[in-house]
């Protein structure tokens, strides 16, 4: 079943066999397009990686990217050497090549499901978070504790972007992020970091908030219908994915500073009402630069301008619900790698 994992989830089929052992590992499908795979070794000193994909369901290659390695694990022609949870988020809106149906799901986790009516979207954020939160738990547990927990969350974004391939990392008060990761992120080709600066309800913030895993949501680029994509686009992330599965986390030396750019968010564009407008064409790529005094959009009283000498902005999109995101204003920072 494992290396059809993908058509099954697609059609929202039950496979006929619900676990089983391959190449050095067993798997459990656990839900419709969650399956979990653990190595034939004591799992005590396992790292446990959580690869999700297809939150948004019109996001395509980075799920054909996992399809492609769980294939390859089914094969032996890669060896798992870490607990892997394997999610592709939303089955139906992947089935249909949807972004979502009702809701954007992932900014309904850490209970935000359950501020909206019910619906396609709320019950699926409940069992994400269920699943991977049991995933997560388990990892702490009796002889699975000294093992580092990731989530690495893929998407590819609408519009085009100045950095090609960039992560963003969920809010932490601690301020303090993973050298490993930031290394990890390199390796696989992200150019830029965005530290984001509250709390949010993407599915990342919720297991480095809730499961205490070192989190980040990936944009890999554009894509295309299934079947469509350039994969080789997608080689070098493909390549780092290989490496941790098969090596685990690699340890950082700790005099190391951050090798890719790191942005934080100094403002949040937010649509109060629907009278939102973007002072700038919707063409406007992500991590274009604005200065200090710039209109940036307005909202009947409300104006929004850049504050700080330079400003970047990402995820524009002033055709969401009222009350929500509509952009996000960077700034470029320093961090500690702890
Ligand atoms: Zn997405």
């Amino acid at each position: 079943m494992i290396e059809d994992f993908l058509t099954f989830t697609l059609a929202q089929q039950i496979p006929p066999q619900c676990e089983g052992a391959a190449s050095g590992f067993t798997w459990k499908w656990l839900a419709h397009g969650v399956v979990l795979l653990e190595p034939n070794q004591p799992l005590d000193s396992c790292d446990h990686i959580a690869i999700s994909a297809g939150i948004h369901g019109n996001e395509t290659a980075p799920i054909e990217l996992l399809e492609s390695l769980l294939q390859d694990l089914s094969r032996g022609v890669l060896t798992l050497n870490v607990r892997l949870l394997v999610l592709l988020g939303h089955p139906s809106a992947m089935q249909t090549g949807e972004r979502y149906q009702q809701i954007d799901l992932n900014r309904l986790f850490s209970g935000q499901h359950r501020h909206y009516e019910a619906s396609i979207e709320t019950q699926r954020a409940a069992q994400l978070e269920s699943l991977i939160h049991a995933f997560f738990s388990a990892s702490t547990q009796g002889s699975q504790s000294s093992g580092k927990k990731w989530h690495l969350d893929l998407h590819t974004a609408i519009r085009g972007s100045h950095h090609v391939r960039f992560a963003v990392l969920p809010f932490q008060e601690s301020q303090s992020f993973s050298r490993s990761l930031f290394y990890w992120l390199d390796s696989a080709g992200i150019e830029a970091a965005v530290l984001n600066q509250a709390p949010s309800g993407t599915f990342s913030y919720f297991t480095s908030h809730y499961c205490g895993a070192d989190s980040c949501t990936l944009e890999l680029g554009k894509a295309k219908p299934f079947g469509d994509n350039d994969l080789s686009q997608f080689a070098q992330v493909d390549l780092a994915l290989r490496h941790l599965i098969e090596q685990g986390i690699q340890d950082v030396s700790p005099t190391k500073k951050p090798p890719i750019l790191v942005y934080q968010v100094t403002q949040q564009l937010t649509k109060l009402t629907e009278n939102f407008t973007l002072n700038f064409p919707d063409s406007v790529k992500n991590f274009t630069t604005f200065h200090q005094g710039e209109v940036l959009a307005t909202d009947g009283d409300t104006t929004y301008t850049v504050a700080q000498a330079q400003e970047w902005v990402l995820f524009p999109n002033a055709k969401v619900r009222p009350g929500l995101r509509a952009g996000l204003m960077l700034i470029r920072t320093d961090v500690e790698l702890g």
